[in-house]
């Protein structure tokens, strides 16, 4: 390995040291045998100096780079009150690594406004915009802290196929694949074969994966190709148990953001709170109450809470204090939900709505075969082409539930971004597949 620090742990306590640094030349700045560069790499930008009375060489060799050349340099680091970070450079010596074309198809230094679309067609240059790589920097740190969340609660980590002859959802929303000359399509959702899994004795399992959606959307929410987290446990009493796990981990999520991701947030600009109060646990009939009390507002589909019920919702409760929502009970739900006679909610099924926007679906599911048989006719959906998960529910399986969080949302919230695409390296919508 080339050796070097990163930018974000040079500071002027290192005074006098010898250090060497990489990444790309962010700027550079001719003041006439004086020379300023400003380098840059993935945790931040540490300002080079060089001095041509110093060395003459390094001077020229320095006056040669252009913006975006990579280079490695090793330098005498110094305490300056006016440098970012407190600590500037005085290089010794430089090996240019890369050499990079100009002009550049996207500007990195110079704050020009370029569109989304034109961003995403340059993503390799587009990330490089320190405000851009934040995001990423920030979704790393909250998927480990998710992660040991989860690892420190044993729950094990699972990987399901993403090729199937059957979507989990059925309906019209599959990628149809040729699969060996017949169709196949891609995966929807782990569910099936999470429940699949809790029959098969895992009692508390995740897994961290992809699903796709054919939908035909515009909106700054949805992409054809999503990040889920997917949690499922078994021998839950109901549904309350999959709300619980949800929410700690959702709040020690937020607290490692907010604890280990200072630096990110701030160049993002998003405020954030972690979420310590308990999360409202409100049923679907009280929201749709709230909903025409406080502001008139009837969704289009009385099963079903719509793009601005969510987002009146969210501004509800979070003026009251609370970001986070569950909202219970919705009415006539898929066949996998537990929904029976008796119950005082229509399902035990339960979406997350964090900052006015649905974050994930899940609820109790279903674990008696032929409830679950009906529930399925009563749908439309045909059980035969269910068989390989319906067969799984003939030799005991322990009353379950989970739910899948869409990871993209969630980083788009915790970034305090627009549109869920810039929360994604390579987006997926329904006009791009490039790059
Ligand atoms: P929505 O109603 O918002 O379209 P959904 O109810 O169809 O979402 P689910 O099937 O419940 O979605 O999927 C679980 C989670 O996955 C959602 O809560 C959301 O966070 C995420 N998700 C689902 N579809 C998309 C999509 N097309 N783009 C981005 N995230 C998605
Ligand atoms: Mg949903």
């Amino acid at each position: 390995m080339i050796e070097r620090i990163y930018a974000e742990d040079v500071t002027a306590e290192q005074d006098g040291d010898e250090i060497s640094v990489a990444g790309h030349v962010h700027d550079v700045r001719d003041l006439g045998g004086l020379l300023f560069v400003i380098l840059r790499d993935g945790t931040g930008r540490i300002q080079l100096v060089f001095k041509e009375d110093d060395d003459a060489d390094l001077f020229a060799a320095a006056e040669d780079l252009s913006r975006e050349d990579v280079i490695h340099v090793t330098g005498i680091v110094q305490a300056a009150d006016q440098a970012p970070g407190g600590a500037e450079l005085a290089p010794t010596a430089m090996d240019v690594l890369s050499e990079s074309e100009s002009p550049l198809p996207l500007e990195v230094s110079k704050d020009v406004d370029a569109d989304l679309s034109t961003r995403l067609d340059t993503r390799y240059m587009d990330v490089r915009n320190p405000e851009v790589r934040a995001i990423f920097s920030l979704r790393s740190k909250a998927m480990a802290a998710m992660r040991d969340w989860f690892e420190s609660e044993q729950f094990e980590e699972v990987d399901t196929p993403l090729l199937s002859e059957a979507g989990a959802e059925g309906g019209a929303d599959l990628f149809p694949v040729v699969y060996y000359g017949r169709e196949a399509f891609l995966s929807q959702s782990p569910q099936l074969y999470k429940q699949m899994l809790v029959a098969a004795g895992f009692d508390r399992l995740y897994e961290v994966g992809h699903a796709f959606r054919a939908e035909d959307f515009s909106t700054s929410r949805h992409v054809s190709e999503i990040a889920m987290f997917d949690v499922e446990l078994g021998f839950i009493t109901d549904h309350n148990d999959v709300m619980d796990v949800q929410e700690e981990s959702l709040r020690h999520t937020i607290r490692a953001v907010v604890e280990n991701a200072e630096r990110e947030l701030e160049l993002l600009g998003s405020e954030l709170t972690v979420p310590e109060e308990p999360f409202p646990r409100i049923t679907f009939d009280e929201a749709l109450d709230i909903l025409e009390e406080e502001y008139g507002h009837f969704p289009e589909d009385p099963t079903d809470l719509d793009t601005k019920g969510e987002k009146l919702l969210g501004e509800y409760f979070e003026e009251q204090g609370h970001p986070a929502i569950f909202v219970v009970g919705y009415p006539k739900e898929k066949f996998y939900y537990w929904q029976r006679e008796g119950d005082d909610i229509a399902s035990r099924k339960f979406d997350l709505l964090y900052r006015g926007q649905e974050l994930s679906s899940g609820g109790q599911r279903e674990h008696d075969r032929e409830t679950l048989i009906a529930a399925m006719e009563a749908g439309g959906v045909d059980p035969d082409d269910f068989s390989f998960y319906l067969d799984a529910f003939r030799y005991g399986v322990p009353p379950h539930g989970g739910y899948g969080l869409g990871i993209d949302r969630l980083i788009q919230q915790l970034a305090g971004l627009d549109n869920i695409k810039e929360a994604i390296l390579f987006p997926r919508d329904p006009e791009r597949l490039s790059p």
